[in-house]
């Protein structure tokens, strides 16, 4: 695997893997903006089936049980304003300063999917056809020095509850983001995801004011708690042709590695150090690398959720195993004893210390 990651360009016949939603629905306020009509031309370029739906509600998505709503939304992507309260945007740490959000929902199948505890309602995955108006909002976020994560300005994540580059080939949102971002002076992008559909990405004026991550996971957990997104060799190859400098045929962008969600699977040094050795082979060049390093947890919400989707899921969820941390509002998660936790982080640290000397660990959690 290491040495196929060594390949800058990717063969002539390489296709990355992108999503075809069986039907796209448009509400009338998204036809009514360019950005949303630009978006219904792509989708009938590729010859996917339209809907126009006559009032600003979606409809259809509920199937006769959890398990039928979840496949049809997931589906389905729906073309949709995103609403007023939006504009109002919501801290972030330890990721970022602010979150805006350029979709809600992901094509992807990983059964412990964090959107399962943020997003109510089957997981139908809409995109916003305001883009203009959500980028113009922004800069009244944006303050002059020293922002979460960066030296110089202010940062703002959009993967909160989407996978950006997912949707990309439909909507082109992310590109027009990268641009906006390249011409801010206090502004900061930054974005995760699974896909590897980052040709696009490459050629753009992004004046070093995007941070694009990967997210990845040891083999055993790759395998079989993900579905619908490009293997982890094919990520880490994407991150490397992000980071390579412009002469060589990359993109020249800061580059991040989330290692999410950590979990003690049996071997699991071995299956990390595997991680990390592959990483190093993809991007150890790289002097502007971040990592933001998460352990699973869940909720008692988010359980409910996930079992409703994957009734049949491996994914350990129980609670006996775990220890109880309550928020501020008295939410509940699980999380690992702290033992676990100690040791788990001595080894990431030390073991990216060792792989990557000039890398950062911008949190552990
Ligand atoms: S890629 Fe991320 S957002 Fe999409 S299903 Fe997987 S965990 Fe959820």
């Amino acid at each position: 695997m290491t040495s196929e990651l060594l390949e800058v360009t990717p063969p002539p016949d390489f296709k990355p893997r992108l999503w075809t939603p069986q039907r796209v629905q448009f509400t009338p306020a998204a036809l009514e903006s360019p950005w949303g009509r630009q978006i219904y031309q792509r989708v009938e370029a590729l010859g996917i089936p339209i809907e126009e739906l006559t009032q600003n509600r979606l409809t259809g998505l509920r199937g006769g049980d959890a398990r039928e709503t979840y496949n049809r939304a997931k589906r389905t992507l729906a073309v949709v304003n995103a609403a007023p309260g939006a504009l109002k945007l919501q801290p972030i740490p330890p990721s970022a300063d602010w979150q805006f959000h350029l979709a809600e929902g992901c094509p992807a199948h990983c059964q412990y999917c964090y959107l399962a505890g943020s997003l109510a309602g089957p997981p139908v995955i809409r995109v916003f056809a305001n883009l203009p108006e959500i980028l113009d909002n922004l800069p009244r976020y944006e303050t002059p020095g020293a922002g979460r994560n960066e030296a110089a300005g202010t940062t703002f994540e959009a993967s909160c509850y989407t996978d950006p580059l997912s949707l990309e080939h439909l909507t082109g949102s992310l590109v027009e983001t990268i641009r906006w971002f390249g011409t801010r002076e206090h502004a900061y992008l930054r974005y995760t995801t699974k896909f590897d559909a980052v040709e696009p990405l490459l050629d753009l004026p992004h004046n070093g004011h995007t941070r694009c991550r990967a997210s990845v996971n040891a083999d055993p957990v790759a395998r079989k708690l993900e579905g619908g997104v490009p293997p982890v060799a094919a990520r880490l190859s994407a991150l490397r042709r992000l980071a390579l400098p412009r002469n060589e045929g990359g993109g020249g962008y800061p580059i991040g590695l989330v290692i999410a969600p950590i979990m003690p699977v049996d071997d699991w040094e071995a299956h990390y150090g595997r991680l990390l050795d592959d990483a190093q082979a993809a991007v150890g060049f790289a002097e502007d690398v971040t990592f933001e390093l998460i352990t699973h947890r869940f909720t008692p919400g988010s359980k409910d959720v996930l079992l409703s989707w994957y009734p049949k899921t491996s994914l350990e969820m129980t609670e006996e195993m775990r220890v109880e941390k309550r928020n501020k509002f008295g939410g509940v998660k699980y999380v690992y004893p702290p033992e676990m936790m100690k040791s788990l982080k001595r080894f990431f640290q030390a073991e990216i210390t060792r792989r990557f000397p000039s890398g950062r660990i911008l949190y552990w959690t």
